[in-house]
């Protein structure tokens, strides 16, 4: 699967049913917030509803799928379908459509292109239908670009739709997400995940791996097996316990990680600590088989206090991981390194089991 198609995922029922009736019954609220972690298929649901708000011949189940709408917005051509992505993520997910610049993409929504949203949500609808603005990731954009975006919500055009989806919603200005409705998403049962993922013509035979390593995300497991993640992260964990056990150090741990690039280096550390985590507090072992020389780590019910240190880690990660999103010349090799220390000194000092 590639790109992000506009489709309806078989866990995402019950918010699409939300929105469907009060669309039929006009009364869909002008601003919406679609939150929840990577990889659970915001974007594409978004994707979806403003397929389905487009459409003149849509049903109670969704677009009809034929109309000149429906092919127009497939085609990513509509002209009352604006998708706002950073640069970066517009060249990720649509590699055929983006324009080969020699630059540095930017990771970060830029103010002209909220100023530009603004415009289109201010002009008249050229199909005479409804307008959507998918604004993704919400939160990459800056406290003016917000406040310009507010004013929409606060005076909102007729039949035009404003979908922000975002991972981080806490990071939104308080006021933007207070007008908006609240949509949440979370990750799908494993069973039901699973069927979906055997489903899909590129699913590998070892995506329940995969799905563990994604913490039930369905669409992050299938970008983790299309990277062939596996032998990454499998190479990152040595690093680690090669850290904790004094035979590498965190300098070298970081020069390790170079091919990995600095944000699949934090994710995979993220992906680990979370299972790491969820051990701890269980008082269980890891499942994944990739992960149980981590073990060392952390024994299953190693108490508060290493949970503490690990939660203390997390933080570490997720602000490193937002620099590392936020600024292109972010100093990989010393936030790296910073990381690895902070993971050596968890293991480094005894704990007692409390
Ligand atoms: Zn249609």
């Amino acid at each position: 699967m590639s790109g992000v198609p506009s489709i309806l995922l078989p866990w995402q029922q019950p918010q699409f049913k939300r929105m469907q009736m009060l669309w039929s019954n006009d009364r869909l609220a002008h601003g919406w917030l679609l939150s929840g972690k990577p990889g659970i298929g915001k974007l594409a649901f978004a994707r979806h509803v403003a397929r389905f708000l487009l459409c003149r011949r849509s049903s109670d189940s969704g677009p009809c799928g034929q109309c000149q709408d429906c092919h127009l917005h497939t085609m990513r051509t509509h002209p009352d379908a604006l998708l706002v992505l950073p640069e970066a993520l517009e060249r990720a997910l649509f590699p055929d459509d983006s324009p080969k610049g020699k630059d540095k993409p930017s990771r970060q929504l830029k103010i002209e292109q909220i100023r530009d949203a603004i415009e289109f949500a201010q002009g008249t609808a050229q199909r005479g239908g409804a307008k959507v603005i998918i604004i993704n990731p919400a939160e990459s954009m800056n406290t003016n670009s917000a406040n310009a975006l507010l004013k929409i919500l606060e005076e909102p055009p007729p039949r035009t739709f404003l979908l922000l989806v975002s991972e981080q919603p806490g990071l939104l200005l308080a006021t933007l997400r207070s007008r908006c409705q609240q949509l949440p998403f979370v990750a799908p049962p494993a069973s039901q995940a699973l069927t979906w993922l055997r489903a899909q013509a590129d699913c590998p035979p070892d995506i329940e791996f995969y799905l563990q390593l994604a913490q039930g995300a369905p669409l992050h497991a299938l970008r983790l097996a299309a990277d062939n993640a596996s032998s990454g992260f499998r190479q990152l964990w040595q690093t680690i316990v090669g850290v904790g056990s004094g035979t590498t150090t965190p300098v070298q741990a970081a020069k390790a990680c170079e091919g990995l690039g600095i944000v699949n280096a934090i994710d995979y550390q993220l992906l680990g600590l979370g299972s790491l985590l969820a051990s701890n507090q269980g008082g269980t072992p890891l499942t994944l088989t990739a992960l149980e020389p981590l073990q060392a780590v952390c024994p299953p019910g190693s108490g508060i206090a290493m949970t503490r240190r690990l939660h203390g880690l997390h933080q570490s990660l997720i602000q490193a991981r937002r620099i590392a999103l936020a600024t292109n010349n972010a100093n990989a090799q010393l936030m790296l390194e910073q990381l690895f220390a902070q993971w050596s000194a968890l293991m480094a000092k005894p704990l007692r089991r409390s």
